[in-house]
């Protein structure tokens, strides 16, 4: 959910660098909050992770799992079956059904192991450019820039890019930095993101990097029309549109 619209032009790249490395220092163990054991698993819990929290997806992948634990039993499962135990993550039927097949793939195509290159990795079902950038940033330590909504949102009102699509943001962020930060870099703005640049209403008041950031000010102009309407806080944030 995001109503508040995004600064018009990107800040200089001296101002970028500072905004980021306030985020390294207040992020300074970012990290996937998913959890998992293996390349499979983390794939796995990447492609349910879509539209859907990572704390539900830690609190679906157990019993999955322990069901199913490697791709052969994966990739053998009836559909149904992991339709049951994936539905509490969202668009079930196309998550079992692309996580039954990108399963059958790595049997038949890899060996039955997760592979380490971005081609290979978008070639399996529900595998996108995002999702392949999780994996090889978290369990290959391969410099990846994964940009999601929050990734998306933030970066836009740092005024860190005016890309309109992820792979525009992507490539603005990564020219900002050397690529053994890029990973890192996406782990700050999610956590971000999640913790205080929140989608309907940012809380620019608790930010460490409000003096530098554009939308501030957007933000306290927005939040001041608002409430010379006489639109409820609560009322607004239920009623902002998604980013
Ligand atoms: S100042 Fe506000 S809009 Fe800017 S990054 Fe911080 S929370 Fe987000």
């Amino acid at each position: 959910m995001n109503s508040i619209p995004f600064p018009k032009r990107r800040v200089n790249r001296a101002v970028a660098l500072a905004q980021l490395s306030i985020l390294e220092r207040a992020y300074p163990d970012a990290a996937t909050a998913l959890i998992y054991h293996s390349p499979f698993e983390l794939l796995i819990a990447v492609i349910l992770s879509a539209q859907c929290t990572d704390a539900r997806v830690n609190l679906t992948t157990p019993q999955l799992f322990a069901r199913y634990p490697t791709p052969q039993a994966l990739g053998a499962a009836h559909g149904a079956d992991v339709e049951r135990l994936v539905k509490s993550c969202g668009f079930y039927r196309m998550k079992a059904k692309h996580i039954v097949s990108a399963s059958r793939d790595l049997v038949k195509r890899f060996g039955g192991e997760v592979p380490a290159t971005r081609e290979a990795l978008e070639s399996l079902a529900g595998v996108g450019r995002k999702t392949a950038s999780v994996v090889l940033a978290v369990a290959f330590q391969e410099p990846a820039f994964a940009v999601d909504t929050h990734v998306f949102r933030v970066a836009h009102r740092l005024g860190l890019t005016t890309g309109t699509t992820p792979a525009g943001v992507e490539r603005d962020v990564t020219a900002l930095l050397p690529r053994e930060r890029w990973t890192a870099a996406h782990h700050w703005l999610i956590l971000h993101g999640r913790a205080i640049c929140k989608a309907p209403m940012p809380q620019c008041s608790r930010c460490p990097v409000s003096e530098l950031c554009p939308s501030a000010k957007i933000v306290a102009k927005t939040a001041a029309g608002r409430n010379r309407k006489g639109v409820p806080a609560a009322a607004v944030r239920r009623s902002a549109p998604h980013v």
